[in-house]
């Protein structure tokens, strides 16, 4: 069962940081470290990293090579995807830990190191590997917007979500009515 709370924004922080690269726009909203600074803030792997370096960025932008990957080929290729998946959580000794809060119990999937990119990368992976196990591969995907490709996690009840956000949707329905009132 997908833990709705920690997984749900676990899940979200693997697609913000997938898609702080736009392919088609080549627009890359983690080139500084400051960036990654400000990407960390609020998220589940905490923000207790004071002195982001060099290094942790891009360590935090081979990760974002993985994410993508993983959320771009899960549907078509899920056995590549488990590969990455699995070999990614390895390299960022993820380790399970037991919670407890308020009454209730639940498990977590941290780092045993104190490398941010380790730590993010435990996060991030062990949500879409829950997804997978949970859902299926194909809960993961990319936009149907032809000039979008941004990545997306389906995690509603009828999971049959083709686009990153409305405002994709709403294009692709506006073209798709312009076309065939051009057609006619
Ligand atoms: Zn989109």
């Amino acid at each position: 069962m997908i833990h709705a709370g920690h997984t749900a924004s676990a899940v979200q922080t693997a697609v913000d940081l997938a898609n702080t690269l736009r392919p088609i726009k080549g627009e890359d909203a983690l080139e500084t470290v400051e960036q990654l600074r400000d990407f960390l803030v609020g998220r589940p792997a905490g923000t207790d990293f004071c002195q982001l370096t060099r290094a942790d960025l891009a360590e935090v932008r081979a990760l974002r090579e993985t994410v993508r990957a993983v959320l771009e080929r899960a549907a078509a290729d899920p056995t590549e995807a488990a590969a990455l998946l699995n070999d990614g959580l390895r390299r960022s000794r993820a380790t399970p830990v037991l919670r407890h809060e308020d009454d209730r119990w639940w498990t977590e999937v941290t780092s045993d190191t104190d490398r941010c990119a380790a730590r993010l990368a435990a996060t991030t992976l062990s949500a879409l590997a829950s997804v997978i196990a949970t859902l299926g591969p194909a809960r993961l995907g990319v936009c149907a917007g032809s000039t979008c490709r941004a990545t997306f996690v389906d995690l509603s009840r009828n999971g049959s979500k083709q686009y990153c956000t409305r405002t994709c949707a709403h294009r692709a329905s506006v073209a798709a009515y312009r076309s065939r009132r051009g057609s006619r």
